[in-house]
């Protein structure tokens, strides 16, 4: 769990700012209150993630699941991030890289604590750059009827959310059963927390038009917005 990059930077920064240091305050998960919302930024500077357009998905999602939270909270929903900065939570050092995968999912999903959904942020990737889109999983085996209105919900306001405020028609790759992604351990690891849990892929950064889109602030406050409307409309049910 040591993270000696992550520790000279915390404490570097809490000597420049001394009220910095409580967001690296680390409670014990049980003392963590139940809160509505678990935000997942997807990956770290350990796994980066999908990559495009000069960016790479775990310095993109982090700032789109700050502003969710946000949009969130104004709402009056708490919220819960599984990391606030681009430090990964466990040191990655299974050799197996399935357990390396898994080990760190599972942090993420401890490290919302008690929540009453779990949201991963995420964007995607693939070797055929044409290929764009959003598209939302969840886990039929967890919560199943209340993962996939979740991911519903999330999904059509996504969607609605990016083509209004950008005039970018984001094309629709669907609501999907997280076994259709045919990974070899079955379920995706961070939908198996005991929650309704949902992964958003909001676009592609192996896309050049969807890369260079999330470059501009408009898309990502866009994406922010239908995320953080979805999971609104979600509770108000
Ligand atoms: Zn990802």
């Amino acid at each position: 769990m040591v993270k000696p990059l992550c520790v000279v930077l915390a404490a570097t920064l809490a000597l420049l700012f001394p009220q910095s240091l409580l967001a690296f305050d680390e409670q014990p998960h049980a003392l963590v209150p139940m809160v509505d919302v678990g935000l997942d930024p997807g990956h770290s500077y350990s796994d980066v993630g999908a990559a495009g357009g000069g960016l790479r998905e775990f310095e993109v999602t982090l700032p789109i699941a700050m502003r969710v939270k946000e949009l969130l909270e104004e709402s009056g929903l708490s919220v819960s991030l599984s990391r606030d900065d681009h430090c990964p939570l466990t040191d990655f050092s299974e050799p197996d890289p399935t357990d390396r995968v898994r080990v760190e999912q599972e942090a993420r999903i401890a490290a919302v604590g008690n929540a009453r959904v779990f949201v991963s942020i995420h964007l995607n990737g693939f070797g055929d750059h044409r290929v764009r889109g959003a598209e939302t999983y969840y886990n039929r085996d967890n919560h199943g009827k209340e993962s996939e209105e979740l991911a519903t919900s999330i999904h059509r306001h996504l969607l609605s959310g990016v083509r209004e405020a950008t005039g970018y028609w984001l094309p629709d790759r669907g609501v999907k059963d997280d076994l259709w992604a045919g990974k070899p351990y079955g379920h995706f690891f961070s939908l198996r927390g005991d929650m309704p849990s949902v992964l958003v892929e909001a676009m592609f950064l192996s896309n050049p038009q969807e890369a260079a889109l999330m470059g501009l602030e408009e898309t990502r406050e866009a994406v922010a917005r239908g995320i953080a409307e979805g999971i609104m409309e979600y509770f108000a049910q």
